[in-house]
């Protein structure tokens, strides 16, 4: 059975049904090949179940990319502002939960049931479990799955990253890629909490449960928000951010008191210089568990000025090495991907290979936390479907 359409868009994901939707609105014969069972599964799990859907405050800064120039086009074409009003236009209700985050007040898949929607009013065709054996090119493209076979003079490549493979990520993506001769920057998890060694681990892991608000830094970025101590190493919103730029061997530097000098207080004669002084000041920042770790193992050798800015350069300044990653099967995205040198920035479109696309998160371009991802992949997608 052959079937022709004006494109194929492989992936049933963001990206793919936001492409698809654009292109149907625009009279276009669109299927959708997705090979689970049903569409958007990483909606359906994003964001706690709340997805967390775009970011108020969205910028090409909270993006990364080895061209940090590229997503800035296909992000000013469809904004936060555009999903919003999509959202609304669904009577879906909503709240900011912090830092311009925007979730949905009840569940992630009144945002699939959207899509959903908005794919049947744009005559768009789904098809799901469709195992994709081959993609071809001679005239035309032709995809074929184990029972049938699809031509199209488009084809548009949304399967995703590689993070959670038991949610159905694939390597489809970077295989088609290569298949067609395009670069690939080498992809690795993203978005992920990071493992300690065994030193580290019997140092600080029998505090799992512990949070500070710290101040993550990492090969010339920083992030201000919570950090999580778990069985295995780090974890939480600073750390997860931090992930993204952290490779072994770079350490990361942690400001466990950030914007407040803890010693200051000795400034006051009044003020006894003991042990329970520094671990009173200490709490106010951290913890009392972590507080009192940290003086264990780096209380002040004296109570001199000396010491003290010792002490006081420590706390601003932990320095603690990473062994890996927890892996794609915890990382909530994938860094790096086909290389933004074989796309074009307005339409995703293959430079060597003409009717060729890529979107969403196979490509290089990875949002940081909060919002970003799917941004990401609503403005690619758009991007793509527009040029269709
Ligand atoms: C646990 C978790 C929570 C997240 N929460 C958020 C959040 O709240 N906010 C945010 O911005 N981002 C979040 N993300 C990231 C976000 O989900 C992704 O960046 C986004 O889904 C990427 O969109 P995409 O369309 O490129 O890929 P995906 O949404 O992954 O879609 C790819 C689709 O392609 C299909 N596919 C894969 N291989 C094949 C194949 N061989 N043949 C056919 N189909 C295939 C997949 O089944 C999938 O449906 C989260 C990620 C995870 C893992």
């Amino acid at each position: 059975m052959i079937q022709t359409f004006d494109a194929l868009i492989l992936g049933g994901g963001a990206a793919g049904l936001m492409c698809a939707i654009e292109a149907g609105k625009r009279g276009r014969r669109v299927a959708v090949l997705e090979h689970a069972d049903r569409l958007g599964k990483k909606i359906l799990i994003s964001g706690g179940g709340r997805c967390n859907f775009t970011n108020l405050h969205c910028r090409p800064e909270h993006f990364l990319s080895s061209n940090p120039h590229f997503a800035k086009s296909a992000l000013a074409g469809y904004t936060p502002g555009d999903f919003i009003a999509l959202v609304e236009k669904h009577g879906i209700g909503y709240h900011e939960k912090t830092l311009g985050q925007l979730f949905c007040n009840g569940s992630a898949r009144e945002i699939v049931e959207m899509l959903e929607q908005e794919c049947r009013w744009a005559q768009v065709s789904i098809l799901l479990k469709a195992d994709i054996r081959k993609v071809s090119r001679a005239d035309e493209f032709v995809v074929r799955t184990v029972d049938a076979e699809f031509r199209a003079p488009v084809v548009v490549a949304a399967t995703g990253g590689l993070s959670i493979p038991k949610i159905g990520a694939t390597s489809f993506g970077y295989d088609l890629a290569r298949q067609f001769g395009l670069k690939i920057r080498q992809p690795r998890p993203g978005l992920v909490p990071l493992l300690l060694g065994p030193e580290d681990r019997l140092r600080y892991c029998d505090l799992a449960g512990v949070s500070a608000e710290v101040l993550a830094s990492c090969r010339e970025q920083q992030f201000r928000e919570k950090m999580l101590i778990t069985h295995r190493g780090l974890s939480g919103p600073a750390i997860l951010q931090i992930s993204s730029y952290w490779e072994k061997p770079h350490a990361l530097e942690i400001d466990l008191a950030p914007g407040r000098r803890v010693t200051d207080v000795f400034c006051d004669p009044k003020v006894p210089r003991n042990t329970a002084a520094l671990r009173s000041e200490l709490r106010q920042n951290l913890p009392a568990r972590l507080a009192d770790r940290w003086l264990e193992r780096y209380a002040p050798g004296a109570w001199s000025n000396a010491a003290l800015g010792g002490f006081e350069r420590q706390v601003h300044a932990w320095s603690i090495s990473p062994t890996a990653t927890e892996g794609f099967e915890k990382a909530e995205v994938t860094v790096g991907g086909i290389d933004t040198d074989e796309l074009s920035a307005k339409t995703m479109e293959c430079r060597k290979i003409p009717g060729l696309y890529f979107i969403g998160e196979v490509v290089d371009v990875t949002g940081h936390l909060g919002g970003f991802n799917f941004q990401w992949a609503w403005a690619s997608g758009a991007a793509a479907g527009r040029a269709l």
